[in-house]
């Protein structure tokens, strides 16, 4: 008999495997959600999924922190203190349900836009936007418009695609890759999955950031430039190509308007496409030497060539690009020193990338059809691929800097191309594709069309009979035009000036506004708290709902609290912001894989509920009752066209239709069967040239993508900024406000052009000679990480880093604080050294700082005491111009945020040891403190 021990080598950590979605960031990787007697014990990745292939992150594998969160709301509550104090008492969910109708159901009946409804970075935006259209309110936007809209817009508007969730690199083929801007958060698995596939195979990658952290520490080269600067970078890249010859005639040629005759006469057509009588551009057929429809059977583009017509000389596209960025002002010699970079730096990297492009060519042995119904035996790529995030866009010329980034893909001919970047459905689709914006409310009755769009001209604008802007953001104004995502950020600066008009109820969803999203941070708070003669407050009504005791959440009247991610439904879904690849449709749902053990429901059926009580169009039936159950019964019924739902797998009463098909009520069940997730792969004909390949669309009209073929061509000139040129210039019958005229003529050109930030160029630069910045980093999302204990491991405090020399000219030692002011305020903080840093920025983790009370956290929680944000610099007006008026701290074309413009100066702290300051009082926690000691696999202890 053996005398051997029995032991329990390998304990099973859970006796059953739940597979869900991620949402401790955006990416939304699978994740095999571990319980063990009914409760969460362990979080891994899902090795199957599409999205990540088993990679967990450690945001990921954290989030059972995140679902036990001592700072996860209990109950639905109502303010009993003054707002912002954070007293609250209790109240059942009809009594907070009926609180909420009673609020909006008179504003629907008389002045739908005075319900402002916005929300974070949540990802139900084609439902949230379905309810507020429903609903007949014009203010309805989620988070782009602070976030990276200029990265969309710009993509949108060139390519009909953008980066990240709209594309992607060929992470299997590029040979050279160019990172502009990226901090770790966005994208952060599949970034991390594709750099390591690219150093397998010993392919390059260039980062280009003013900080060499994350990504960039991994790069082959860092290339540090100053903030701000990239167009200019990116424009000499360009001069560089041009001048050397290495730019794709051919693909020019074919797949964009780069042979578009453009009008070159001056008066009310100049700038604009020549065009037939069915509105088709026209370019000079070689053959002939007239002009004709650029699709026209047989074609011969010239790109080289005009045409006089009437008179009036027309120009290509390519002819008026090349001689806009071959002028001597575009040479490395002339930008280098204010990029922070040497004329031969530059000329090495468009060497670079000019070598790899042309001279390590990709072929695949793929016959396609093009739209024209050629047939090519191959398909041919230039393997160079593009990826940037904020860095380019958070600043006042960001559109036009991607616009830029954006030309330089499509001069190498690396759009959608073997080796190149690729669209991911239902991208691509160009703006003409997308709607309009739609913002005229009707008491009673839904809003005219979808909030969001793509404007082609000021004909588009949401503007009153008198010019005045439709939307308390001002989005799709003259301030500006194409602000596709709205402009959260000005919501409550708006709000509470009454400008243009003054609203009643702010309805806030996973938004925090009151802390790190807005700008202007401690004057935000008082706008919230701000009282009017009467004693009222200036913004009437505001409802909050978020899962978790933020600091925004202090200031609502009434509470609504949702649920962790873990404990619901939701779809990530091609109607919305999807998980595709740019070899795969796919689209994938949570459920709740553990039942809430508090009060709270999930927000997607909270609002379905509202909707129902205010007898809202689609949400309630003839006979009064609910139309759908839950949030879950609209995943599976809903038809947004007849036969296209939220989901596209498993759709027909068969189960066997994919993003075609009747509503199949066993569909959520097909999803948690299949791990969480759909996935339908592209056919190798149809994976490249997708614009332009006749098999893709095909393949995307069957899926429910388009309703028919729409091929279309790139575009270099970016003709609706030119209509609002036009306009400035004073042709037309809708015209600007004179002192928006000069900044629309300079900064709508319909080529991509760099112009000085604004708010340093407003500035005495040597007053304030220091760019600041902020990056997320990989451990943590927005805000919701700090208050995870295994996160708040990593990132429990945030140094403002500094470069060398800074360093030493101030005499800065290891422990001390610096005084940090900007043209708005001061801040006192504590610094580090960091000698990888652009010798012109300085820069800080953003989000980690926490007001105290907030989040559950300790009044002496270090996030309170050595935490804090750049945010209380930046004001989210320019400075005054001393003409009385003040613009928003954005793009002008898009309204994104410019949190990157901000300009500071430095001192040392001498006899400060902390707290960080401004150090707002403590608000009073609804949810109490956690506990001082938290042991995973033990119940909270206190
Ligand atoms: S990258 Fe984002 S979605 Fe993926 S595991 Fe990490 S936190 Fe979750």
């Amino acid at each position: 008999m053996s005398s051997d021990p029995t032991l329990t080598l390998s304990r099973p950590v859970s006796d059953e495997v739940r597979k869900t979605t991620c949402y401790m960031c955006a990416c939304r990787c699978g994740i095999d959600v571990h319980l063990k007697d009914g409760k969460v014990s362990h979080i891994e990745g899902n090795r199957d999924h599409p999205v990540n292939r088993g990679v967990l992150c450690a945001k990921g594998s954290a989030g059972i922190m995140q679902h036990r969160s001592p700072a996860r709301l209990r109950a639905p509550l109502r303010r009993v203190g003054p707002r912002g104090s954070g007293q609250f008492e209790e109240i059942s969910w009809d009594e907070a349900l009926q609180t909420a109708v009673d609020w909006m159901a008179p504003l629907r009946a008389a002045a739908p836009e005075k319900l402002a409804f916005f929300t974070g970075r949540d990802q139900s935006q084609s439902f949230t936007g379905w309810w507020a259209q429903a609903f007949g309110t014009p203010n309805w936007a989620a988070h782009g418009g602070f976030c990276s809209v200029n990265m969309a817009a710009a993509g949108i508007y060139t390519l009909g695609g953008a980066f990240w969730e709209f594309g992607q690199p060929d992470w299997e083929r590029t040979r050279l890759f160019v990172l502009f801007g990226v901090a770790e958060d966005h994208d952060s698995n599949p970034i991390k999955i594709g750099l390591g596939k690219l150093k397998a195979r010993g392919a390059r990658v260039i980062g280009v950031n003013p900080i060499r952290s994350g990504y960039n520490a991994v790069a082959d080269d860092w290339v540090g430039i100053t903030p701000g600067t990239d167009g200019l970078f990116i424009l000499s890249l360009v001069h560089e190509l041009l001048r050397t010859g290495a730019v794709d005639l051919d693909y020019l040629i074919r797949y964009t308007d780069a042979p578009f005759l453009v009008n070159a006469a001056d008066g009310p057509e100049k700038g604009l496409f020549l065009r037939d009588a069915d509105g088709a551009p026209l370019v000079r057929d070689r053959r002939t030497g007239r002009a004709v429809a650029w699709n026209a059977p047989g074609v011969q583009p010239d790109p080289g060539r005009g045409v006089v017509v009437d008179g009036v000389e027309h120009l290509p596209v390519f002819r008026h690009l090349a001689e806009r960025y071959l002028d001597p002002a575009h040479a490395p010699e002339a930008v280098a020193e204010r990029c922070g970079l040497t004329p031969a730096r530059i000329r090495a990297i468009a060497a670079e990338i000019a070598r790899v492009a042309f001279e390590e060519e990709i072929t695949l042995d793929r016959p396609w059809t093009d739209f024209r119904g050629v047939r090519h035996d191959k398909m041919t790529g230039r393997p160079v691929a593009f990826h940037a995030m904020r860095g380019l866009s958070a600043h006042s010329n960001g559109f036009q800097t991607t616009r830029a980034l954006h030309m330089l893909q499509v001069l190498l001919g690396s759009v959608e191309v073997p080796g190149g970047f690729r669209f991911k459905p239902p991208y691509p689709k160009p703006a003409t594709a997308h709607p309009r914006p739609h913002g005229r409310a009707t008491p009673g009755a839904p809003l005219d069309g979808p909030h969001l769009g793509y404007p082609q001209g000021p004909d588009d604008l949401l503007l009153t009979e008198d010019g005045a802007p439709l939307r308390i953001d001002k989005a799709f104004s003259w301030e500006h035009p194409l602000s596709a995502h709205g402009m959260m950020h000005m919501v409550i600066s708006n709000a509470h000036a009454g400008d243009p008009y003054r609203i009643d109820t702010l309805f806030l969803y996973m938004a925090n506004m009151a802390w790190n999203s807005s700008m202007n941070t401690s004057a935000v708070m008082e706008m919230l708290t701000d009282t009017d003669e009467s004693g009222a407050y200036v913004i009437p009504r505001i409802i909050c709902a978020d899962a978790y005791s933020s600091e925004m959440v202090a200031f609502a009247d009434l509470v609504l609290p949702d649920t962790t991610y873990l404990e619901r439904h939701d779809c990530i879904s091609l109607l919305d912001r999807p998980i595709c690849e740019a070899e795969a449709l796919a689209d994938s749902i949570r459920w709740p894989v553990v039942a809430p053990d508090r009060d709270v429901r999930a927000f997607q059926s909270v609002l379905l509920e509202l909707g129902a009580r205010l007898g809202l169009p689609g949400m309630v039936r003839d006979d009064g009752s609910p139309e759908y159950a839950e949030y879950a019964d609209y995943m599976v019924r809903h038809e947004r066209r007849p036969g296209v739902g939220p989901l596209a797998g498993w759709r027909g009463e068969a189960g066997d239709g994919v993003g075609r098909g009747a509503p199949n009520p066993a569909q959520l069940q097909r999803y948690i069967d299949n791990g969480g997730f759909f996935v339908d792969h592209i056919p190798d004909e149809a994976q490249f040239f997708k614009p332009w390949n006749a098999a893709y669309q095909d393949w995307a009209v069957a899926r429910g993508l388009y309703d028919s073929p729409q091929p279309y061509v790139l575009n270099l000139w970016c003709e609706p900024l030119r209509k609002f040129q036009l306009a400035a210039e004073g042709h037309g019958k809708r015209q600007p406000p004179e002192h928006l005229r000069a900044r629309i003529k300079t900064c709508f050109d319909p080529l991509p052009i760099w112009y000085e930030p604004f708010e340093q160029a407003a500035l005495d630069t040597a007053a304030y000679p220091l760019h600041a910045l902020t990056q997320r980093p990989m451990a943590m999302y927005h805000s919701w990480g700090s208050q995870n204990v295994w996160l708040r491991q990593i990132h429990g405090q945030n140094p403002l880093y500094l470069p060398r020399d800074v360093w030493q000219a101030h005499g800065f030692r290891p422990g001390d604080w610096a005084h940090l002011t900007s043209p708005h305020g001061k801040i006192t903080v504590p610094v580090a050294r960091m000698d990888a840093l652009n010798p012109h920025t300085v820069w800080t983790w953003n989000a980690i700082g926490k007001r105290r009370g907030a989040w559950a956290l300790s009044d002496r929680a270090p996030e309170a005491e050595r935490g804090f944000l750049l945010n209380h610099l930046i004001h989210e007006l320019l400075p005054p111009r001393g003409d009385g008026l003040r613009w928003a701290n954005s793009d002008p074309i898009t309204g994104q945020a410019a949190w990157f413009d901000l300009r500071v100066r430095i001192e040392r702290a001498a006899a400060h040891d902390g707290p960080s300051l401004p150090a707002h009082p403590a608000q009073a926690s609804p949810v109490g403190q956690g506990p001082a000691v938290v042991a995973h696999g033990a119940e909270w202890t206190t």
